[in-house]
Order: C-alpha cells, then structure tokens, then sequence
C-alpha cells in the first residue's frame, strides 16, 4: 500500500510500504477515508534532519474496519471509525481517569514501527479501547467534523475544560490556528460569553467570530496585551487558552490572564523553561493543560457534531489527494491553507 513518509524538512513522498497486518488479538486494520495533517506535523516539516529510509507521519484519521483481531469486541467489519491522536486500551487506570494519553498499554502513531495515519490503511492496536464507531456512512458530508474528533477539536476543548471555563468566565484565546479556533468553539460551547480572540489572519479570525469569538485582536506583542486590558477594565481575562507553543505565546498568556486565573496551554511547547516569575506567582496565577487525552472526549463531543450543533470541520479549507500530500504540507506550512485533508 501507499503511504507518507517524511525524509526531512520540506521532504514528503508517498511510497510503498508493507501491507498493514493483525499481530496481535487486540488489532484491527482499518482502511483511511480522510485523514489530515496537524499543525504538529509541521515542525518535523520544517526542522527534520535527512533520513534516507525517512519516518511514517499522520496520526489524525477515520475510516472503515477491514479485519480484526480474536480479542476485539464492539467493533465490526465495515464500521467506519475514528482514531484519536494516541492509541489507548481504554481500561487501565490512566484511561479510566480520562488520561488516555498516559495509557499504560498505549502509544502513538507513526513511532515504534506503528503505522502512520496519512496512508491508505493503518493497523490499530488497541483496537477495541481506541476506535469509535461512527453512525454514518462513509460519504457523509459530516466527515470532515467527525475527523476533527481525532485531534483538533478535542485538543482545543482540553484546553478549554482544563481552563474551567464556564459561563461566568471572560476567555482569552491565543492563535488563530485550527486549534485556537477550536478552542474559541469549545469555550463557547461550555458557555463563555466573552471570547478574546488573537489572531493576525482576518480570513481565519473571521471563522473565529463564528465558532463564537466577541473580540479579535490583531496586534501582536505590547500591543495585543494592552489591547485585552482595555477591553477588561485593565485587569485580563480570567481564562487564557494558548495554542500556539511558541515562548512569545505563553508569556503573553501570563500578561493578560487576570489574577487569581488560569492558563492552560495546549500547543507542542518550542521552548523548555516556563516563565512563571516571581510576578506570575504573587498574582495567583495557575498553569494547565497539555497533551489532550481525545479520547476522553469523543462520546462527549460527537453527538452535537452527529446533529450539526457544532461544525468544527469547518477548520479544513483544502482537500488533497494522497498524491498530492505534499503540497497540502507545503501549504500549511505557507499558511495558505489553513488545515487539510488528505484523501487515500
Ligand atoms: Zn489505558
């Protein structure tokens, strides 16, 4: 079969690789529908030394089950099914808490000799803990939102619900990116009725306004903090959701949260220290977030996504073949195009 690997910054190819088989009872295979390229997958794009044999990438995909495993209950040949970001068995004690990112049987696509999404078929360990059936056909105009339910969309509502964001809480969001716009649609969701959103990208802080942001800021650094202070009686928001991952991002968190609030962070951190200064802690202020455990929140999210409540597909502006891959990662890199699907 056909498969994406990546060889190094601005190398992506398709190129044959072993037809995915059952190893273990636990497994299925599953053959991809739609799968998409993370904003994560960008920084290998953009920083990854050169491989000759090169790296499976893709860990955001649906599609529909071809075989499984003796040990895999609830699950049946031709269901469609989502995969989250991390492989889980649903059951250990993390899981059960609603950590499967800390699964102790579970991992991650693409490492490890585990398949990669982007590719026309995956085997899936954990198969039973892991995949969510999905009620609707293959060619459902709803595919686009339910692959959101792999990665995106639930990492910005990790991020929001980690914050606590309620109705009586003023919201910040940091990044315009698919996850910021996640976030400002999850934050909605839990009943925020002001939604700060930074972003210097008008077609996507417009989609913002949509998924429920009140304010868009434009201005980046000084600016942009002074701008939320203005808009909140000089204090800050009392949640701040950054989803960027840059140090620039998180400091301007720490700036305009409001004392006594939350940061929770959700972008793939680019810098090792958190600057939590002396300031940051006679202000009360507390840190959360971090790797969102999806799967936890797929039976929550999925039937507003099944009844058209929220559309959070509306994140993906282009869709590419699997031939055409790279350039759906040239073009996210180029912030042409905002996230894309990638179609087997
Ligand atoms: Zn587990």
């Amino acid at each position: 079969m056909r498969a994406t690997i990546i060889h190094g910054a601005g190398d992506i190819r398709v190129e044959n690789v072993p037809d995915p088989q059952l190893r273990e009872p636990t497994d299925a295979l599953v053959r991809v529908v739609q799968a998409c390229i993370c904003g994560s997958d960008l920084w290998p794009y953009r920083s990854m030394p050169p491989s000759e044999a090169g790296e499976r990438i893709g860990h955001e995909f649906l599609g529909i089950v071809e075989e499984l495993g003796s040990d895999v209950s609830g699950l049946h040949r031709g269901d469609l099914v989502v995969a989250p970001f991390v492989w889980s068995d649903n059951t250990c004690d993390f899981c059960s808490e609603g950590l499967q990112t800390s699964c102790r049987h579970g991992g991650l696509w693409a490492r490890d000799g585990i398949d990669g999404g982007q590719g026309e078929a995956v085997r899936v360990p954990q198969a039973q803990g892991t995949l969510v059936k999905l009620p609707v056909t293959e060619d459902a105009a709803l595919l686009p939102s339910l692959l959101t339910l792999s990665d995106v969309f639930p990492t910005g509502y990790h991020c929001a619900h980690t914050a606590k964001v309620n109705p009586r809480t003023t919201v910040t969001v940091i990044g315009d990116g698919a996850v910021g716009l996640s976030a400002v649609l999850a934050a909605k969701r839990l009943g925020a009725e002001r939604i700060i959103l930074m972003g210097h990208h008008k077609d996507r802080t417009d989609l913002g306004i949509e998924f429920g942001a009140t304010d868009v800021i434009a201005e980046r650094g000084e600016e942009s903090v002074e701008k939320v202070r203005n808009l909140t009686g000089g204090d800050g928001t009392h949640r701040v959701l950054e989803c960027v991952g840059l140090k620039e991002a998180i400091e301007t968190a720490f700036a305009v949260v409001r004392d006594g609030g939350t940061v929770s962070r959700v972008g793939a951190p680019q810098y090792d220290e958190v600057p939590m200064d002396f300031g940051v802690f006679m202000r009360n202020v507390t840190l959360t977030g971090g790797v969102a455990p999806a799967r936890a929140y797929i039976d929550e999210l999925l039937p507003d996504i099944l009844d058209g409540t929220i559309q959070p597909g509306r994140v993906f502006d282009r869709t590419v073949s699997l031939d055409d891959v790279a350039d759906g990662y040239r073009a996210m890199a180029d912030r042409e195009a905002l996230k894309v699907v990638v179609r087997p």
